[in-house]
């Protein structure tokens, strides 16, 4: 293997209270609750607009939302009053609305907004973590912080900091499947119940010979809140590491190839369809599961199945059951007792100066499989911001806030 020894000299553009890495649900819950609370603060995100899987890869419907106050009954509850909110299950939302939601929201909190910036690296010092150093199309740029959050979903910003992760399954390291999710129009049922699409393709593939191989048993047609269309969850892309950039590549072009045939194979089998068209694929293919950051604690399935309470919680409780994309485990620990996340499972092991949210916390397998939905990963970002707020008022570290509501 071949190596190149780089060396930069990396202008400091400026310094914040909170540099949040990441705009997706956690990243947002983060930033906008940090800004309102009056800490300067800076949000960095690789695409041009907010929402990560909300908006980034066509994820719906809101999943986790009705037993949370704060941002998340603030968005569903706005979204809801232009119509805007509820469809599928009650919990449907308009992708485009919810992009420009968040743009408000952001700006009215205050937030410096850095899009199209990926994350590069962490700056260091006397072992702390400082700050971050990103590429855009202004070059390279450095930023420093008081705390820095990963909002990466991928931990991306942590493995930098020297952080220990386990990938996925802690068992044997499998991830849960990725999934091309896409757009359609007119699909002729107004609700897609369980098991109906799959009836549908089953009769279809014991009908014709179709040659389409049914690889997951649970599609849903998600109808939005737009009169006509609905998103389809049913092509999944297994064994791939989403951290690995050719992999991912290979990804997304496995999960186009794969909705093309898919939808070809209804339109021409599946009498629900004839009138439907392909509106589009997500611009990014949905990464469920990838590295879990090693943190100062560990939420593991019997936190879930206990309905585990901590004095340090995050405000709020996870009620969502366990959700593994994977007939393996169709039969195991489906149903949670509501639980707390603990602060303490946001402090990556022996790193200071950064916290992570979202779906890249410290926790197994069947804990990020119930922990990692979008009302959820909003909420702990409001816990994680109203953590460090704290900390800041008080002129504590983070480690010291044994109590954060
Ligand atoms: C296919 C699929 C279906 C799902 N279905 C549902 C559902 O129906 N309901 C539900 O509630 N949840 C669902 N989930 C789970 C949920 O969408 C995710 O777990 C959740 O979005 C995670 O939030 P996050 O903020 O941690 O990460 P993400 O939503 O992934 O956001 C991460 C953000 O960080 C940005 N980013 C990443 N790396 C960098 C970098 N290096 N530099 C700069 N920016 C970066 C990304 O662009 C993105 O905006 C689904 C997930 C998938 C993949």
């Amino acid at each position: 293997m071949e190596y190149i020894k780089e060396s930069f000299t990396t202008k400091v553009v400026d310094s914040y209270d909170v540099i949040v890495v990441g705009g997706g649900p956690a990243g947002i819950g983060t930033a906008i609750t940090a800004g309102r609370k009056g800490l300067k603060t800076l949000i960095i995100e690789r695409y041009g607009f907010f929402g990560g899987t909300w908006t980034a890869s066509l994820v719906n419907p809101f999943f986790d939302y009705a037993n949370k106050d704060g941002l998340v009954k603030e968005i569903t509850t706005e979204l809801a009053l232009h119509g805007n909110f509820g469809a599928f299950w009650g919990k449907s939302y308009n992708f485009e609305a919810m992009k420009n939601m968040l743009d408000t929201k952001m700006r009215e909190a205050g937030v410096k907004i850095l899009f199209h910036t990926y994350f590069s690296d962490v700056i260091k010092e006397d072992g702390r973590v400082t700050g971050v150093i990103v590429q855009n199309k202004g070059g390279r740029m450095a930023f420093k912080a008081k705390y820095v959050v990963d909002a990466t979903g991928d931990g991306d910003v942590s493995v930098a900091a020297g952080a220990d992760y386990i990938f996925g399954n802690e068992k044997d390291g499998s991830a849960q499947a990725m999934t091309t999710m896409f757009l359609i129009s007119n699909p002729k049922f107004r609700q897609s119940e369980p098991d109906e699409l799959y009836e549908l393709m089953k009769k279809a593939c014991d009908t014709y010979n179709t040659g389409y191989n049914i690889d997951f048993d649970k599609p849903y047609v998600i109808w939005l809140p737009l009169d006509g269309y609905a998103v389809v969850q049913l092509v999944h892309i297994r064994n791939k590491n989403g951290t690995d950039p050719f992999e991912l590549s290979e990804a997304e072009l496995e999960g186009r190839d794969k909705v093309y045939e898919t939808f070809n194979f209804f339109k021409k089998y599946i009498p629900e369809f004839k009138d439907s068209d392909l509106i589009m694929t997500a611009p990014q293919i949905g990464v469920r599961e990838t590295r879990h950051i090693l943190g100062d604690y560990y939420i593991t399935v019997n936190d879930l199945v206990s309905g585990a309470e901590f004095e340090d919680n995050l405000g709020f409780k996870v009620s969502f059951n366990v959700d593994i994309h994977d007939d393996n485990f169709a039969q195991s620990c489906k149903s949670v007792v509501p639980y707390q996340i603990p602060l303490r499972a946001l402090l990556p092991k022996g790193v200071n100066g950064l916290l992570t949210v979202g779906r890249c916390i410290s926790g197994d397998f069947y804990a990020h499989a119930s922990y990692r939905v979008t009302g959820d990963c909003v909420a702990m970002g409001e816990g994680a911001a109203t953590a460090i707020a704290k900390a800041i008022k008080e002129n504590k570290d983070i480690r010291e806030i044994k109590k954060v509501f």
